[in-house]
């Protein structure tokens, strides 16, 4: 599975701070050890490793999992806290992007909370420095990047909230589209390879659909198909998941179900597109395809086999549902 960009973002900043703790503070790990501060010295060298070990993980792993990204937003912000408490207050420079990374490696409202202690945390630095204004400077260009960084993060999520739904629903009916169905079947096989759970399909095309385009228009068209839609929706069951797989054709994914049970859903399914779906000149009909997933065989032959049952019922005179082979 590709990498998305963040989890790329992720594994850079853990590799970052890793190189950042090797050349900031493994020297004090040995300093410290020669003036005998043995407790700084051994804090300094759990850092150190924890981001070298993350990094390696990381590597070999190929990307940040969860744990580690919670881990480097940790280390990143008590580092930068650490730092600016441990020199002069100008430190607090560090902080920044310990703000920037922590809405990268966190959740957006763990990120916040996550900011919100930073700066609690740097505040005692105050009584060293010279004037409120500078004070004042300090908190509010912390909160200013703070708050950037959130509202950032926010329409950042919606965006891909929406292209997670431009990229898998079919937007005239709004049920998953065929990607969304490849990736579901795929699921569906691992799950069966795996636990021996079975799966049908139930496939289904309306009957001379082309003829309703022809006789009332392409809107009276898409009303049958978004109607069709709705009916499906309202009678598969809650584990089940639909699928529009293009034109007028839908896909039932009945997950835990034998084909016995998926011809009998399909039945149901058949008698009341012809008693619900119609058009101005009166009811209208779909044939059926159910395929039960077998052991030998990968999702698009699983697939395959249901969409062919479908043209053997159409062969029939359609109206009617077929068992695949
Ligand atoms: P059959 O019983 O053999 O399935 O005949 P059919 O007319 O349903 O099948 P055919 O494949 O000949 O035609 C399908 C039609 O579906 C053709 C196309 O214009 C129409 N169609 C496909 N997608 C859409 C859509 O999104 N909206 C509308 N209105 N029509 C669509
Ligand atoms: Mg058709
Ligand atoms: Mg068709």
């Amino acid at each position: 599975m590709p990498l998305d960009s963040r989890n790329k973002f992720q594994r850079g900043l853990v590799y970052l701070f890793a190189i950042l703790a090797t050349i900031g503070i493994a020297p004090f790990v040995v300093i410290r050890y020669l003036h005998g501060e043995l407790l700084n010295a051994a804090v300094d060298l759990a850092i150190v490793i924890a981001a070298l070990g993350s990094a390696l993980i990381t590597y070999w792993r190929g990307q940040a999992t969860p744990a580690i990204s919670v881990m480097t937003a940790i280390l990143y912000s008590s580092g930068a806290v650490a730092v600016t408490h441990l020199n002069e207050p100008i430190f607090v420079f560090w902080l920044f992007p310990a703000i920037l990374a922590n809405f990268f490696l966190l959740s957006i409202n763990a990120a916040l909370i996550a900011n919100m202690l930073c700066i609690l945390a740097v505040l005692p630095i105050a009584s060293r420095l010279e004037t409120n204004t500078e004070l004042f400077a300090m908190i509010s260009s912390l909160l200013m990047c703070g708050s950037m960084a959130y509202t950032f993060a926010l329409l950042n999520d919606r965006q891909r909230t929406m292209l997670q739904g431009f990229a898998t629903q079919d937007a005239l009916t709004h049920l998953g589209n065929r990607r969304a169905m490849d990736e579901e079947l795929r699921l569906c096989v691992e799950d069966f390879a795996r636990a021996g759970i079975p799966a049908s399909l139930i496939v289904l095309d309306l009957d001379f659909f082309k003829t309703v385009n022809d006789k009332f228009g392409h809107k009276m068209g898409d009303q049958v198909l978004v109607d069709l839609a709705e009916l499906l929706e309202n009678r598969v069951r809650k584990t089940d998941r639909l699928f529009r797989f293009g034109g007028e054709e839908f896909v039932v994914l009945a997950r835990n179900t034998e084909l016995e049970a998926a011809m009998v859903i399909a039945e149901q399914l058949r008698a009341q597109i012809e008693e619900e779906i119609k058009d101005p000149e009166g009811s209208l009909t779909a044939s059926f395809g159910c395929a039960q997933l077998r052991q030998d065989e990968d999702q698009h032959e699983w697939f395959v086999r249901a969409d062919k049952a479908i043209y053997q019922a159409k062969q029939q005179g359609r109206n009617c549902v077929i068992a695949a082979d």
